[in-house]
């Protein structure tokens, strides 16, 4: 086996570990395999080791990634992880499976309005005529993350009405499908220091989820290399893997 399908097997077999330590089923969580900096050749190999949900952070590199193996594979996943501007909206769309990074009521908004569109130009079959979105949200205040700003989740009751005003607009935008939430824990030597931030993001989708049942609310994607274990104890549904199985970027 070469060193990509070994990490990743080593990765999985993490993923369930820390499942079962949560007494959850491992088939609730999806290894999403981070690609950004990385070329062809080694998406390739990520696949041939069985990977089959990749995560790309800037539009203009992940296009040609997507279009060259879009023929041959058109079963990938593909997760759009990075900071979306709204003048990249309409070409986002077109490209990936999942926003994780829905951060503002105008992203939304425009998204669903060139999604609108979409639907129309390709006559898209019922499970594509949403657009299946995260909201990112800033839990940890952290001042340099992206996300809607609420720090302290559902604690925070300065912030929480404007951020639910939002949702409840979000929610009635009838080409999205908000399936869920997403967040970027600060970094920081001991994951356990992470685990609060995991635990308010979850503690925030379960208050969403009740407030707004019409919408799926199943996804909780956070998790990165440092900290994907303490994640997955706290509900992640989604973890967001690049180094343990790349290497350190250059
Ligand atoms: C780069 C990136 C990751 C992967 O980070 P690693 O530490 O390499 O696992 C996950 N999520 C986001 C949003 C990223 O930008």
């Amino acid at each position: 086996m070469n060193q990509i399908a070994t990490r990743v097997q080593i990765v999985q077999e993490r993923i369930v570990a820390a499942a079962q330590r949560a007494g959850r089923d491992p088939h609730q969580i999806t290894l999403v395999a981070v690609t950004k900096t990385h070329p062809l050749e080694v998406l390739q190999q990520a696949i041939a080791a069985g990977v089959v949900h990749l995560g790309e952070s800037r539009l203009q590199e992940a296009e040609p990634k997507i279009s060259a193996l879009h023929a041959q594979r058109p079963d990938l996943t593909w997760h759009m992880i990075g900071h979306l501007q709204r003048n990249k909206a309409k070409a986002a769309i077109g490209m990936f499976d999942l926003l994780h990074t829905v951060d503002s009521l105008r992203l939304a908004e425009t998204l669903n309005r060139h999604y609108e569109q979409r639907v129309a130009d390709i006559a898209a079959t019922p499970e594509h005529s949403r657009l299946n979105v995260l909201l990112q949200i800033n839990v940890s205040g952290e001042a340099t993350k992206e996300g809607f700003d609420l720090p302290g989740g559902v604690q925070n009751h300065a912030g929480l009405p404007y951020f639910l005003a939002n949702v409840e607009r979000i929610v009635a935008l009838p080409y999205l499908r908000v399936q869920g939430l997403m967040t970027i824990a600060p970094w920081q030597p001991d994951p356990e220091a992470a685990r609060p931030v995991f635990r308010a993001l979850r503690e925030l989708r379960d208050h969403l989820a009740a407030r707004w049942p019409q919408a799926e609310w199943s996804q909780l994607s956070m998790g990165m290399t440092d900290d994907f274990e303490v994640a997955i104890e706290e509900g992640a549904t989604l973890v967001r893997v690049g180094r343990a199985i790349f290497g350190e970027r250059a």
